[in-house]
């Protein structure tokens, strides 16, 4: 079973997503900060990372170029997700080490795709 960690600091989308990808075979761990989420990097290995950009500490970029940082974490696939669904931000996620980007609200049957297809690669 292929293991998300699923970074995400609002409650209510972490609770609706993590259901759903479960319902879809994958185990769930969850990060609710951006700190939580390099620790978790580490201590979970997961297969891929979903990273809210909006975070309560550190943000998604920060906490993104932090993984990229450790050897051991170096190649885990990041998918960006954030409401500000700007040019710009996609630049960014590219710039700061995600390997894909998906705006919020999220379509879930183009995050499965992206997450399929990202975890392939590995
Ligand atoms: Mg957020």
């Amino acid at each position: 079973m292929k293991k998300i960690l699923l970074v995400e600091d609002n409650e209510m989308n972490r609770d609706m997503l993590s259901r759903r990808l479960i319902r879809k075979g994958y185990e769930v761990v969850m990060a609710i900060n951006g700190m939580q989420a390099v620790e978790m990097t580490s201590s979970e290995s997961p297969d891929i990372i979903l990273m809210d950009i909006n975070l309560p500490d550190i943000d998604g970029w920060e906490a993104t170029r932090r993984i990229r940082q450790h050897e051991s974490s170096h190649s885990i696939p990041i998918i960006a997700v954030t409401a500000h669904a700007m040019q710009a931000d996609q630049q960014h996620a590219f710039d700061v080490g995600c390997n894909d980007y998906e705006p919020k609200p999220i379509n879930l049957s183009k995050l499965l795709e992206k997450i399929e297809a990202l975890i392939k690669m590995q």
